[in-house]
């Protein structure tokens, strides 16, 4: 990328982060995972990095906060469906009474896993 170009998109970054604070918005501690630069919670609630433009999510487990790319949520709820047609694929082709019962548990686990990316979405907006 040519400085011009990078100065181009820091200049629009910037440009963006002002119109946040203008709205009311206020700048998290938390960086995006993406960009490394700081968030901002907008006044609706929504976690939006000034970088790339988009809505991240902040995970707080105990006393850990973990920052996640909506994209990463987008990217791990595909590949959760993708898995969950493979193993009902070997679901149906599987006579062994213990492999099915592994199979099901792996089933249960995706689905475990998608119910918590749509809890997480729904929760921080
Ligand atoms: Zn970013």
């Amino acid at each position: 990328m040519s400085n011009d170009m990078k100065e181009k998109q820091e200049q629009a970054m910037l440009r963006r982060m002002a119109d946040m604070l203008r709205t009311g918005a206020t700048m998290l501690t938390e960086t995006c995972p993406e960009c490394k630069v700081p968030l901002f919670r907008l006044k609706t609630g929504e976690v939006i990095c000034p970088s790339c433009n988009r809505r991240v999510y902040i995970v707080k487990e105990g006393e850990e906060v973990k920052v996640m790319g909506s994209f990463v949520m987008a990217e791990l709820e595909r590949t959760l469906y993708s898995k969950l047609r493979d193993l009902d694929m070997a679901l149906r082709g599987e006579k062994d009474p213990d492999k099915m019962y592994e199979l099901s548990r792996a089933i249960i686990a995706c689905l475990e896993a998608l119910e918590r990316i749509r809890k997480l979405q729904s929760s921080s907006g």
